[in-house]
C-alpha cells in the first residue's frame, strides 16, 4: 500500500470508531470511478468531516483541486491534520458554514454531502458554481433506509430530517434544468 492509501485507510478506521459519518468504501469507490470517465479536474465540496473523502478523491486521477467546506471546529481541526499528513497540494479546506460562505469559482463535480435537511438550499446555492455540463453528487438520499417512511418515525427530529429529504427527492423529480439519476451505493 502507497503512503496515502496507508493514511486514508487510518483515517477511515478513525471516522468508523469515532462516529464521524463518513463515506462507505462503495460510495468513494463509486464517485472515484464517476471522476474517472468524466474528466473531472476540479471538485467542490460541502461537508469536509475528517477529510476523508477529499483525501480520496484529491488523490484520483486527473483532479488538479478540490475545495472543501466545514463549520464544526474539532472536524475541521482534524481535516486539516490530515490534509497536512497527506502532502497532496490540491486540496482547500474552508472553515465554514456553507450556507454563508462565498466561492467564486467554477467546479466540474460538486459534492453536498452536509446537514441533508439543507440540500435544496446548497443545491441551489451551489448550483452557481458549476462548469457548463458540471454535476451535482448527492450522498445519503436513503438516508439508512428511513427515507419513503417518514410518517412512521417515532423520534420528531428523525422524522423532520427525513421529510426534508423525502422533499428534497420531489424537488429533484420536477426540476427540468438536471437530468437525475439515482445510484444505489452506500445509502
Ligand atoms: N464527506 C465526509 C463526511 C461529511 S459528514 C466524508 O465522507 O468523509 C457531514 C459533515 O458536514 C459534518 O462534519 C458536518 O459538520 C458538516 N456540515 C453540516 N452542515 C454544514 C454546513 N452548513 N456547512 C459546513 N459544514 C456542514
Ligand atoms: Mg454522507
Amino acid at each position: 500500500m502507497d503512503r496515502v492509501s496507508k493514511l486514508i485507510e487510518e483515517i477511515r478506521v478513525y471516522g468508523v470508531n469515532n462516529e464521524v459519518p463518513i463515506m462507505s468504501v462503495e460510495t468513494i469507490d463509486t464517485i472515484k470511478k464517476i471522476i474517472i470517465e468524466n474528466n473531472i479536474h476540479s471538485i467542490l465540496e460541502i461537508g469536509t468531516a475528517i477529510a476523508y473523502s477529499t483525501i480520496n478523491f484529491a488523490s484520483t486521477p486527473g483532479v488538479e483541486k478540490i475545495t472543501s467546506i466545514e463549520r464544526d471546529d474539532d472536524r475541521y481541526s482534524i481535516a486539516c491534520d490530515n490534509v497536512s499528513k497527506s502532502e497532496l497540494s490540491n486540496i482547500r479546506l474552508i472553515h465554514d458554514d456553507a450556507l454563508n460562505t462565498i466561492i467564486e469559482d467554477k467546479y466540474d463535480l460538486l459534492i453536498i454531502d452536509a446537514a441533508k435537511s439543507q440540500n435544496t438550499r446548497f443545491f441551489n446555492k451551489y448550483k452557481e458554481n458549476l462548469t457548463e455540463n458540471g454535476m451535482i453528487i448527492i450522498d445519503n438520499l436513503e438516508f439508512h433506509g428511513y427515507v419513503g417512511r417518514s410518517k412512521e418515525i417515532k423520534s420528531r427530529n428523525l422524522r423532520q430530517m427525513v421529510g426534508k429529504i423525502e422533499k428534497f427527492l420531489k424537488f429533484l423529480d420536477e426540476n427540468s434544468e438536471y437530468d437525475v439519476e439515482y445510484i444505489e451505493v452506500g445509502d
